[in-house]
């Protein structure tokens, strides 16, 4: 006997937003916490380059919008800004927010490693991977 095996559907491509958000949970961060360290790591730079001060606010405001489907961070002050305290890639981030879905890098669809970073194989890092096999050992 036979079983036919329905192709695996094509992952949906991760965005910009998408990688903000996986990378924030990967690192175990609320937008809350987040926050705290952006008004403590960035208050500086972000005063050095706009002269407003940085309330925080305002710095939820901006965490919700950039995670937010459509959105994309254009400034690269703010991308590093960002870059600061989330582990994220700004370059990645960078090629996700400007070029075609076909020639973005490959990235863990759970936490959202780069697979130079990690290596990536059936769309998962080898991180996720294993930590999926011990939860389904522990269970
Ligand atoms: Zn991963």
């Amino acid at each position: 006997m036979t079983h036919a095996h329905s192709p695996a559907l094509p992952a949906a491509p991760i965005m910009p937003w998408d990688y903000l958000r996986l990378r924030r949970v990967a690192a175990g961060l609320t937008r809350v916490r987040l926050v705290d360290m952006i008004m403590l790591a960035g208050a500086k730079p972000y005063r050095a380059c706009t002269k407003r001060p940085l309330t925080q606010a305002k710095v939820i405001a901006w965490l919700e919008l950039v995670e937010t489907p459509g959105t994309r961070i254009i400034s690269r002050t703010h991308l590093d800004l960002l870059a600061l305290v989330l582990p994220i890639d700004a370059d990645v981030y960078v090629q996700l927010a400007t070029e075609s879905a076909d020639r973005h890098p490959t990235l863990c669809g759970s936490c959202g490693v780069a697979d130079d970073a990690v290596p990536v194989s059936d769309g998962r890092c080898r991180v996720c991977t294993a930590a999926n096999r011990s939860r389904r050992l522990a269970a």
